[in-house]
Formats: C-alpha cells, structure tokens, sequence
C-alpha cells in the first residue's frame, strides 16, 4: 500500500471510528492510503452502542470530511438527556423535564449516534477497495534503519505487506503497533461487569423504556452502578460496573456459559439493594448479549519518544475507560489532526528537494505527536475524574454535585460585567 504526499509515503490504519476518519480525510486531500482490519467485514461484529459526537472535536472532522450532513440526517440530540437515579427508584436527576420525551428541534452540542451507523458513514465514503478486510496484523518489523526507516507489515494469516515509510496503528486498545514505540501495556483499571443488550425496549417492556428515557440513565450505588443507554434502534445497552478485581469473570463463580442464570446470579451478587427497574434492565437483556468487561487504561500522560515511520491515533495511543464519554472524540480529533499535518506537509514537499520529504513527514509526525500528548492527558485526567464520580461510596450525589457546581459557575460567569479593555494612551 503507498500513501502519495509528493512521493512515495506509505501508510496503514484501521477500521475504527480513529483508523477510517483519517484515511477519509487523506482521501479528500488527495492523499491515497490502505486500511487493514481484522474483522472479516463490516458485519462481522456487534460495534456495540451509542456515542455523543462533540462539537469541537469529532463534529470538526466529520465537517473536514465532508460528511457532516449526513452526520446530522441520522444524529439523535435527544439522545444527550440524562437521568441519574438512586439504588432505592428515587430520581436525583433529570434533564428531560422541559422537553419531556419529544425529540427537541435544536441539537445541543452533542448529539448521540449508533457506533454501527457511523462506522457505515465512515466506511461508505471511502474509495473503493481502501479497507483490506480479514487482515489481522500480528507484528509491525523495521526493514530499514537510519533517518529514512521502512516497516513491513506482518499479519496472521502468513502474508506481508511491505516498505510503508508512515505506519498509523489505529488498532485499538491491544495495538500491535504501540510496542515498536512503547514498552507501556494498558492497565486493569478498577472496573469490571457485565455488559448487556435489552432489544425493542419498548415493546418488552414499556414502563422501563420510560425508566431509562429518551439518552443515559444512571442508577448509581455505593460504589455499584448500572448505566443504561438508549440507541436509535431501539434497543437499551446496560452495563452492570463496579469497583472489582481483573479476574473477576473468572474467579466470581457465575456460570457464563449459562447467560439467562448468569443474569440472575449476578444482581443476586451484587444488586440486591438496588430496585426492580434497574435490576430489570440485566435481567430481561437479551441472552447472547451477556459479556464480563474489564475496564483497561493506558496510564495518565501516556507518551513516547518519536520514531520516523511510526505513529498512533485513539485507543492505540491513550485508551481510557468510557466515563467521560470522550474516546471517540479523541480518536476523531487525533485523525483530523493528523490528517492536517499530513496536508500540510505535502504542500511542503511539492515546493522542496526529494531529498528532504522524509525529514518534513517526520517532522510533520512529531507535531502532531507533541499537541496530541497534551489533549490527552487533559481527556485522560478528565475520565478519571468520573471515573471516580461513578464509583463513590455516596451513590450518585457526588456527580449531581458536581453538575450543579459546573452549572452555577458557568451561570456565575455569563452574569459576570464585562472586564473594559484596557485603556489606551492616545496622547502620548
Ligand atoms: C463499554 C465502552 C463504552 C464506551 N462508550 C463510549 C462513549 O459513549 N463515548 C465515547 O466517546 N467513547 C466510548 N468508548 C470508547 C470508544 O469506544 C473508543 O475510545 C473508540 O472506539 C476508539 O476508537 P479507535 O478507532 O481508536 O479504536 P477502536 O474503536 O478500538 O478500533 C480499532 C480497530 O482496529 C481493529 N484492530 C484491532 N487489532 C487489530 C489487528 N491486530 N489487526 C488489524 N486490525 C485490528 C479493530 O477490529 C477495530 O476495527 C467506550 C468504550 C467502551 C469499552
């Protein structure tokens, strides 16, 4: 596979919302790419539920690449309203009321969408043939050292690809490519459960639709929660997470292989206090949808001296755990960076001597790579701060809280007089 700058520039991605956000924005600047993913194709897994887009970041590519209409023709806003209840039914929070379940005519900044639908989007707009389907990479190998390295691409059915002088691991979490620049594996971050599906809510059950709403509802515990999410095609994903050990799945003595009783065995485990709603939501979830999830992080200002060739954009980079909803963000952001450097720097080689391309890819490389480690130490520390507003021993007063505290200050500064500029001395 050759990338094309002025010359020759290879590169590699995957098919995650990181891997095809960058190859559809090097596509629309002209710039060939290859992404090679495990999946045998696109509907070879579940992609699991829905994700909030933000406005200043993965709004911003999708806007670059050309497919923010088609973003917005399938975005939910409605799905952004939160509901945080305690264990006994209680409701500490609601943002519905006002609009009540109607789907509100404006978007709020951060509208929801399936993970399946822009995955498609995503694929979709890109040349045809691009994504290399059923390529599991299973190592990355230098070819040549020195100030113009190459790497081939080793993948587990035998065959390689060779003499890529830009390889871009967007492989997720378990990249295969961060062990070329990075001795640090991600960690086990406190948190374990079950991760569960409950199909056509509405028609299972329609008073614990009302339950979980029009977006998230949270039913927040000492310590325990279950967090539900509604998804555009109508089903509910709830994950049952707590403060536990890594190999919890295994050493619990829930029979997984038996996911009806597992159900069961599980909320009688742990959600005893916790009211029939939320413990209905495991409980009526779909059967084949019942799969233990450790959480995993890589540690907090993640980062690893540059090597030309080489790089990382999303989880391969800066995994977090899911609590403050910003992966994906993050993966689009990385790529729209990237993406922009990479821009950048072939309008650099068109003016310059062959001989000095691979110092400006390099160049252009490192800074992304400079920027990126600062945004993500700031989304890293962010996450583990609801990390821990998830997990608390006080149940979900803590994150209202912590709601009502952001809401009075950004009240507090729309009300503050406007400080006057400063004066200038016009007479001297
Ligand atoms: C339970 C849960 C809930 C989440 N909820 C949210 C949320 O609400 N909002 C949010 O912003 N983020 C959320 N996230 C995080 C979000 O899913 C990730 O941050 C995001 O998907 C990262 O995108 P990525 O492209 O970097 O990696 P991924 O989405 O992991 O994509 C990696 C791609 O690489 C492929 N791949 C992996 N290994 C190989 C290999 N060896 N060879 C070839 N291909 C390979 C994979 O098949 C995949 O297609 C959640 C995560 C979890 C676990």
């Amino acid at each position: 596979m050759t990338v094309h700058l002025c010359h020759s520039i290879p590169g590699y991605e995957d098919c995650g919302p990181g891997g095809l956000t960058l190859a559809r924005l090097l596509q629309v600047n002209e710039i060939p790419c290859a992404v090679f993913e495990l999946d045998r194709n696109r509907y070879n897994r579940s992609q699991g539920g829905s994700l909030d887009l933000h406005e200043g970041s993965a709004q911003i590519a999708l806007r670059e690449a050309g497919l923010f209409d088609q973003f917005m023709a399938v975005a939910r806003p409605e799905g952004e309203v939160l509901k945080i209840y305690e264990p006994d039914g209680n409701l500490l929070l609601d943002e519905s009321t006002g609009h009540g379940e109607r789907r509100p005519d404006s978007f709020n900044g951060r509208p929801e969408v399936d993970r399946v639908q822009l995955r498609d989007m995503l694929i979709d707009s890109l040349s045809a043939g691009t994504i290399q389907w059923g390529r599991k990479l299973s190592a990355v190998k230098t070819t040549a050292e020195g100030l113009n390295p190459t790497y081939d691409l080793h993948f587990a059915d035998g065959t390689t690809e060779t003499e890529f002088s830009l390889v871009v691991g967007a492989d997720g979490t378990w990249s295969k490519v961060r062990s070329l620049l990075s001795d640090t594996r991600p960690q086990f971050s406190g948190i374990n459960g079950v991760d569960v599906k409950l199909s056509n809510i509405d028609s299972v059950d329609a008073k614990l639709s009302k339950r979980v709403g029009l977006g998230m509802c949270l039913t927040l515990g000492s310590n325990t929660t279950i967090l539900s999410q509604r998804n555009g095609d109508g089903c509910v994903r709830s994950y049952g997470f707590m403060r536990l050990t890594e190999d919890w799945a295994r050493t619990c003595g829930i029979n997984w292989s038996r996911p009806a009783e597992a159900k069961q065995q599980f909320l009688d485990l742990y959600y005893k206090d916790f009211d029939q709603d939320s413990q209905d939501l495991i409980l009526k979830a779909d059967d084949d949808s019942v799969i233990p999830r450790p959480l995993y992080m890589l540690p907090i200002g993640h980062k690893w001296p540059h090597r030309a060739g080489l790089t990382l954009i999303g989880d391969a980079a800066h995994v977090m755990a899911p609590f403050a909803g910003v992966g994906v963000n993050v993966a689009m952001e990385d790529a729209l960076q990237l993406a922009r450097s990479l821009v950048a720097c072939k309008d650099i080689c068109s003016k310059t001597a062959v001989n000095t391309h691979e110092r400006h890819l390099s160049n252009a490389v490192r800074d992304y790579e400079e920027a990126m480690f600062v945004r993500a130490e700031a989304y890293a520390k962010e996450t583990w701060m609801y990390l821990n507003l998830f997990f608390h021993e006080r149940g979900g007063h803590p994150m209202c809280e912590h709601f009502a505290n952001a809401k009075k200050k950004q009240q507090q500064q729309a009300e503050a007089p406007e400080v006057p500029a400063k004066a200038v001395n016009v007479e001297s």
